[in-house]
């Protein structure tokens, strides 16, 4: 295929690659790191998108592209503009029409070809007002002259005066001979890239501007008042638009036929302004157009503007995430040197610091074994890290540097989580310490990247009518489910009938967002166990998993933020999934603050959780043998 392999011009250890968080470049900083010139082989991963660019780009087709912010859309909408021709650019020239005042004419030359017409036209024009100024002066030294010999100066004056005013007035004229070039390409090297995302109407499409004078000499010619749109100045290369579906139906309808027609006049796009009453002849406007959005977007996109676009050309999904290979490393390491190279006044990076961004990539792509391709929130960490080293004068970056910017670019849900249990800590919510009937330290993911501890409470009363699971608010759903999948469980070793009690289940201050359900039902389990057999649990224990029926702890999301939040909030022990065991990624200074217990089965985490030794152990036991069978099948994997 087309994938271009980019030699990083830096020695490779092959043999430790595997291991090694740089994938064994043997660099001492970026610096020594080599950044390929063009945009499109500075593209990571995306492999499937970057193809499809290079192939559109040879054949001139238009191209949509679906996926999350940062990871490389309007990249490589640029990086094709690199790779079309460049002779094929254009220059624009409206001009004075002068059949008709309101319909400018328009023509296209080559690129460069403008501004010589320009420059002829201004000479031109300075020439004939030189002719006109000479024959001013002649005329009123004749004047001035007969004056003279008439003897009456005064009247010679202001003949003079008169005449000298009608040329001024007069001159305004020759100005409109001049074209207004709307579209130079004199200079430029690549086919031009236009980033149309947010354009409104008149930015998109182009624009007469209004004219308060409209008559009597005063006015601005309307050729003069005719500006480009986004569509006009992308004329032989790229048009970007990001959220495409944020342009209204009409626009889009317009964009549709300028994409139709490749040329589209220009008209004035307020109704009451007299710029409406100009229309140019069709401005040339044939561009390749690369839509993108999230899949949201693409659904709420006009259906034949997309048809359009996809009956000639192509559409593509952006990944989130790539596999973690040593190659991989290498090229998350370049993305740190081009970063700064873009940027230019950041120091380079330590190699050190280098591996502390890579593992923050593999931390947020929450996937075993996988980087993640949101970039620029990751370059946003590498700037703030060079502005941190930048600040204080330093030749590189280093990882202290990285791991205060990691600090300092937290998400606004992870200051307010840290925020939080800072509260909390003050009113006592916190319990992380002692035995209490009934009460489990749970834990979830606000936002994306910030996990919260989030203690689950179970109450058993005997019923009133038939047995009820009652949660608050919209965490009802997830407790029965959770409540269910326990007391199937339950039904096996414990003669407490659950359809003849109620089981009150609280979320201690859960007004929160986001909070995952599925993630909490091994707490909301481990809660009603506890209090269902009056044994304690141990409050220095936090834990996350899924329940399945059988008693298998099932895998969930966001365990390294999970891990983290019980740390920070005081924890001894955290009890996650097995299955969950590759996806730690924790920083170093939490490592040592809590221990990390994978549990594959209920009997386990109530091993660790419960507390109050004979009860606690009978009741493992008898969990044990029930679920064994699921449990040997876990080992086993
Ligand atoms: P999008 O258009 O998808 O929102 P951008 O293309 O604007 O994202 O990406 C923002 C910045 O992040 C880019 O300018 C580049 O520095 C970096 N970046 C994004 N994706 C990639 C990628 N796949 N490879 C290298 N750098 C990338």
């Amino acid at each position: 295929g087309s994938e271009v392999d980019v030699d990083p011009g830096v020695e490779i250890d092959e043999e430790n690659a595997e291991d090694d968080l740089l994938g064994g470049l043997q660099i001492d900083s970026t610096d020594d790191i080599e950044v390929p010139d063009r945009l499109v082989d500075q593209v990571i991963g995306q492999d499937e998108a970057r193809d499809i660019i290079i192939k559109a780009a040879k054949q001139r087709r238009h191209v949509m592209m679906i996926g999350s912010p940062g990871t490389g859309k309007s990249m490589l909408a640029k990086a094709m503009s690199q790779l079309l021709p460049q002779e094929d650019l254009q220059d624009v020239l409206v001009y004075h029409n002068p059949d008709d005042g309101n319909e400018p004419k328009v023509r296209t030359v080559p690129a460069g070809k403008g501004e010589q017409i320009i420059d002829a036209h201004k000479e031109e024009a300075r020439k004939r007002n030189q002719m006109r100024s000479i024959l001013m002066w002649i005329i009123i030294a004749i004047v001035i002259g007969y004056a003279i010999l008439a003897a009456n100066i005064l009247l010679g004056i202001l003949a003079a005066g008169i005449i000298w005013l009608i040329f001024r007035y007069t001159s305004r004229g020759t100005d409109a001979m001049v074209p207004n070039m709307i579209v130079d390409n004199g200079d430029q090297r690549t086919a031009p890239f236009e980033d149309a995302t947010g354009a409104h109407a008149g930015a998109l499409l182009g624009d007469v501007r209004h004219d308060p004078f409209q008559s009597g000499g005063m006015e601005t010619p309307s050729h003069d008042r005719v500006e480009p749109g986004s569509i006009h100045k992308a004329n032989k290369g790229v048009l970007f638009v990001d959220e495409i579906n944020t342009l209204d139906v009409r626009t889009q309808q317009k964009l549709m036929t300028a994409i139709q027609e490749g040329e589209f006049s220009i008209t004035g796009q307020s109704e009451r302004s007299s710029g409406a009453m100009v229309q140019t002849e069709p401005v040339p406007c044939d561009f390749v157009m690369i839509a993108a959005g999230n899949l949201d977007a693409m659904e709420n996109m006009h259906p034949a503007l997309r048809n359009r676009i996809k009956g000639y050309g192509y559409e593509v999904y952006m990944d989130d995430t790539i596999e973690d290979t040593p190659e991989m490393r290498r090229k998350y390491a370049r993305f740190v040197a081009q970063e700064v190279e873009r940027d230019g006044r950041l120091p380079h990076f330590t190699d050190d610091a280098v591996e502390e961004v890579i593992l923050e990539a593999k931390r947020r792509s929450g996937r075993k074994n996988h980087l993640t391709l949101h970039f620029r929130s990751l370059g946003g960490l590498v700037r703030v890290a060079g502005d941190i080293a930048r600040a204080e004068d330093r030749e590189y970056t280093t990882r202290d540097d990285v791991l205060q910017a990691k600090d300092r670019s937290r998400s606004i849900e992870q200051q307010l989580a840290d925020d939080y249990i800072e509260r909390r800590k003050d009113y006592e919510l916190q319990v992380n310490e002692g035995g209490v009937e009934g009460r489990v330290n749970g834990l979830a993911v606000m936002g994306e990247d910030s996990g919260i501890m989030l203690p689950v409470m179970a109450e058993i009363a005997p019923a009133q009518g038939g047995g009820q699971v009652i949660a608050t608010g919209k965490l009802q759903e997830m407790a029965e489910e959770s409540v269910q999948n326990v007391s199937a469980i339950i039904k096996k070793f414990s003669d407490v009938d659950l359809s003849e009690k109620d089981i009150h289940i609280q979320f201690v201050q859960a007004g929160q967002q986001g909070v995952d359900g599925d993630s909490a039902s091994i707490t909301v389990a481990t809660a009603v166990i506890s209090a269902l057999e009056d044994i304690p649990v141990d409050q220095s224990v936090a834990m996350t998993g899924s329940l399945s029926v059988r008693g298998d702890v099932l895998p969930v999301g966001g365990v390294t933020h999970k891990i983290e939040a019980a740390a920070k909030a005081g924890c001894d022990k955290v009890i996650i999934p097995k299955a969950n065991e590759q996806d730690v990624m924790i920083e170093d200074e939490y490592e040592e603050m809590i221990e990390i217990i994978p549990c594959a089965n209920i009997s386990e985490v109530l091993d660790v959780a419960l507390m109050g030794e004979p009860k606690k152990d009978s009741l493992v036991d008898r969990l044990k043998s029930i679920t064994s069978n699921a449990f040997e099948q876990n080992q086993g994997v």
